[in-house]
């Protein structure tokens, strides 16, 4: 039986050969007689999975030595909270570019924690182009810059992050990079730290990436609470409390079969990356020639992962999403800030399902243009 192809934006789609990989260990991990979910997160079993999970994460990233890899848990939104409550005590206030939904929350919980200044916002275009960096009012002592470099909603996405050293501000970058993480390499001598739910690369939900410089470790406010502390997480391995066991095993399996890709010379990440690049290209170069379909977002800032689209009536809707799910498109209607359509078009994706979404995109637009 083939599966449909599945456009959700979080929790999305998983490769097929991961989800088979891991209902056939769902007794039995490796002859250890238990399923991973059953298993002491203490035990050797669990301690190699943990371990070899994180060791092909930092091959995948090329994340530096002097980085730590924490499996927390609370998704992006305890982030919002966790970021500021660890490192708002290095500078006087916290710096925060708004370009969606996202981000726009981001600020929003910080302010719990101390002063916030939004030094470049989207807001005024409806969020549909990204700030020019040399455009940020980025401040003296500021504790660290948050942006967002995909926002899933609005589907904009910072295709290069900012050198903020070269902008003249020493102050750490901290990026949201929840839905494209893993899709494209991410250059670390720009990022002081990243976090990421998982439940759209990586695994389930229920797991939070946390990739931290070390020297921001320490820093947290005394409310913090222990489980939220990234020092004390790190000096546990992530162990501190219970992790998510059965969702830290899937992002493994997930990251192995990342490394096993390639398109033609290119293998792992690479792959990924030229696939994504081929997908979006594929799938806007559609809705651009289409004269059917409208895009509301900057052709420089649109997402390779989260791509919004409009039909020309309302009334063409339902029609449209009934029809995608006959022919096996699932999940594509649009946030209901934005409204429209949306297609993610994560890594587990394949190139055959935006030809198949392209197909039906054709014909609907043949139906009723
Ligand atoms: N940030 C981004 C960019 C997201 O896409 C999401 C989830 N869609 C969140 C934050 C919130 O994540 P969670 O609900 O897992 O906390």
């Amino acid at each position: 039986m083939t599966r449909p192809f599945n456009f959700s934006a979080g929790p999305a789609a998983l490769p097929e050969e991961v989800l088979q990989q891991a209902a056939s260990e769902m007794l039995d991990w490796h002859g250890s007689g238990m399923s991973v979910m059953e298993m002491s997160h203490r035990g050797k079993e669990f301690i190699s999975i943990a371990q070899q999970a994180e060791s092909d994460l930092r091959e995948i990233l090329a994340i530096p030595a002097n980085y730590k890899v924490l499996f927390m848990q609370g998704g992006a939104i305890a982030e919002n909270a966790i970021v500021p409550m660890n490192l708002s005590s290095r500078g006087g206030h916290m710096d925060y570019v708004v370009t969606g939904s996202w981000s726009l929350k981001s600020q929003k919980e910080a302010r719990k924690y101390g002063q916030v200044n939004v030094i470049a916002s989207n807001e005024a275009d409806g969020h549909t182009t990204v700030p020019d960096p040399a455009s940020w009012q980025l401040s003296r002592n500021a504790a660290y810059v948050h942006v967002c470099s995909n926002e899933t909603i609005n589907g904009i996405e910072l295709h290069e992050l900012p050198d903020l050293k070269a902008l003249g501000c020493d102050a750490p970058l901290v990026i949201d990079c929840s839905s494209h993480i893993a899709s494209r390499p991410i250059d670390w001598s720009r990022v002081g730290l990243a976090y990421a739910g998982a439940q759209k690369n990586i695994g389930p939900a229920g797991l939070t990436l946390v990739i931290v410089r070390e020297d921001l470790l320490g820093h947290a406010l005394p409310i913090t609470p222990s489980a939220f502390d990234y020092k004390i997480v790190a000096d546990h391995d992530s162990m501190y409390n219970t992790p998510p066991t059965y969702a830290i095993y899937l992002a493994g399996l997930v990251f192995q079969w990342i490394k096993r890709q390639h398109e033609g010379a290119l293998q792992g990440l690479d792959a990924i990356e030229a696939r994504n690049i081929a997908k979006a290209d594929r799938l806007y170069g559609y809705l651009d020639a289409s004269g059917f379909y409208s895009t509301h977002v900057a052709v420089n800032a649109r997402s390779r992962m989260n791509a919004p689209f409009f039909l020309p009536a309302e009334a063409l809707y339902e029609p449209f999403l009934a029809g995608a799910k006959t022919q096996g498109l699932l999940q594509l209607k649009g946030h209901k800030s934005v409204g429209g359509l949306r297609a993610s078009i994560y890594n587990a994706l394949p190139l055959a399902g935006v030809d198949a979404l392209v197909a039906y995109l054709k014909e609907f637009a043949q139906r009723h243009g």
